[in-house]
């Protein structure tokens, strides 16, 4: 026997109204990265993952650049001087797509920009960010080193100066957009502490090679960085930044983002976990009829609101004072383990057909072990709510 059938919200994906939260020119913002991703990106981000390349990233960065989605939270040089809201609101659509598509466009806004941005000296704001803004251009960050990855103040890359150039020798891994990118923000250590290098990827001793064979993030190109005496004119280095504090603010913006594009993996999800369930039929009934299958999708949308609201509070305070650093650790940690335990629990609503690259799933939860990853550990956000918490750093 069927269980009784109720009328159901209008839309049973936001239960608690979070759409009250934005504003028409918001949601505008919002439909309109909606609409692109449904147009241009979705029909064939299965087939990407599944051969581990976007296509033409080239013109799809170009197109990203057109929607002023790139460095959008900036002001000037291009840029569209968007909220943090209108700029969360994106990655939440984004990664709705794919994690791969966000990170593409966070690596590019938030780290490679928005260190020549805030920290840059007019002429390499003039030179990169109008270009890397409209998508012409695309950027990479290099933080991460085969030997350094939590504790980027290990770094051994270093650059030394050789009358008034800089030479740059090293080796970084595990770096968005490395082997497309045209410019690398690269951190090195010097005489004078770590310092920010912007440094055009065609200099002569500057290689990426792509890192293959990786099971999570297949729709982004990851690479690693190898300098070998790289030269650069003494103006390559970002003048307005001296030490870790460069990288790690940089990170925030792009920590940021991630509070809200987890929500995006999360949602696709959850979304095709409810309509999966309401299908499928199993001893005569959807499974959706089951109480545990209820239990899963009501846990679901549960955390979905919740991490949603975090991200949505968080961009209010961001907007209206900024965020200290535990507060973006706050909605990084919780976001990313929330989403991918949503992740999780929808492919077993899914069964066999959840592992399906037919569903989009598999490809969030898979994504989602990298999110929980880069730009900050599991373990490494934890700690740092936990120095906020108690006074002390237990990671050091
Ligand atoms: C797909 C992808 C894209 C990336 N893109 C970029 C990029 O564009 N630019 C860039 O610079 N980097 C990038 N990264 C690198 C990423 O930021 C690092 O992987 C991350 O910082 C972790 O460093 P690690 O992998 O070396 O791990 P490790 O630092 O070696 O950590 C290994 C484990 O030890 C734990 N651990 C380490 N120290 C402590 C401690 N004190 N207390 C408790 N636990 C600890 C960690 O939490 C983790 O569980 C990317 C990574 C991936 C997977």
């Amino acid at each position: 026997m069927h269980a009784q059938r109720s009328p159901r919200p209008a839309d049973p994906l936001d239960l608690v109204e979070l759409d009250t939260l934005l504003t028409p020119d918001e949601r505008a913002v919002r439909d309109s990265v909606r609409t692109f991703c449904d147009r241009r990106v979705d029909p064939h981000i299965a087939e990407w993952f599944e051969r581990g390349e976007i296509e033409d990233i080239r013109g799809l960065t170009k197109e990203l650049g057109e929607l002023g989605l790139l460095g959008m939270h900036l002001e000037g040089y291009g840029c569209a001087g968007m909220s943090a809201v209108d700029y969360g609101l994106a990655c939440l659509e984004l990664e709705a797509t794919d994690s791969g598509l966000r990170s593409l466009v966070s690596v590019q806004g938030s780290l490679a920009m928005f260190a020549i941005h805030a920290f840059g000296s007019e002429q390499q704001k003039e030179e990169w960010l109008p270009a890397l803004a409209a998508g012409t251009a695309i950027g990479c960050f290099g933080l991460t080193e085969p030997d350094s990855g939590s504790d980027p103040g290990s770094m051994r890359t270093g650059a030394r100066r050789d009358g008034d150039d800089w030479v740059l020798d090293g080796r970084k891994m595990w770096i968005t957009n490395g082997s497309v990118a045209d410019v690398a923000v690269v951190w090195a250590r010097t005489d004078d502490g770590i310092r920010g290098f912007v440094v055009p990827t065609d200099t002569p001793g500057f290689s990426a090679p792509a890192i293959k064979h990786k099971m999570s993030l297949r729709a982004s190109v990851t690479s690693e960085l190898v300098l070998d005496s790289v030269r650069l004119p003494g103006t390559a280095v970002l003048p307005e930044v001296r030490g870790l504090k460069g990288p790690l603010s940089c990170l925030n913006e792009a920590r940021y983002g991630i509070a809200w594009g987890a929500m995006g993996a999360a949602r696709s999800s959850f979304r095709a976990a409810l309509a999966y369930a309401g299908d499928r039929v199993q001893f005569g009934r959807p499974i959706s009829s089951f109480q545990l299958t209820q239990g899963k999708l009501t846990d679901m949308a549960l955390e979905l609101a919740k991490g949603t609201l975090l991200a949505c509070h968080l961009g209010r305070i961001k907007d209206d004072r900024g965020l200290r650093p535990e507060q973006v650790s706050y909605g990084k940690l919780n976001n990313t383990r929330a989403a991918l335990e949503i992740c999780r629990t929808a492919r077993t609503v899914l069964g066999a057909n959840g592992i399906s690259l037919e569903y989009p799933v598999i490809r969030h939860a898979n994504n989602l072990e990298s999110i929980l990853t880069y730009e900050g550990t599991v373990e490494m956000h934890t700690l740092m709510i936990g120095q906020a918490l108690t006074g002390q750093a237990a990671f050091r």
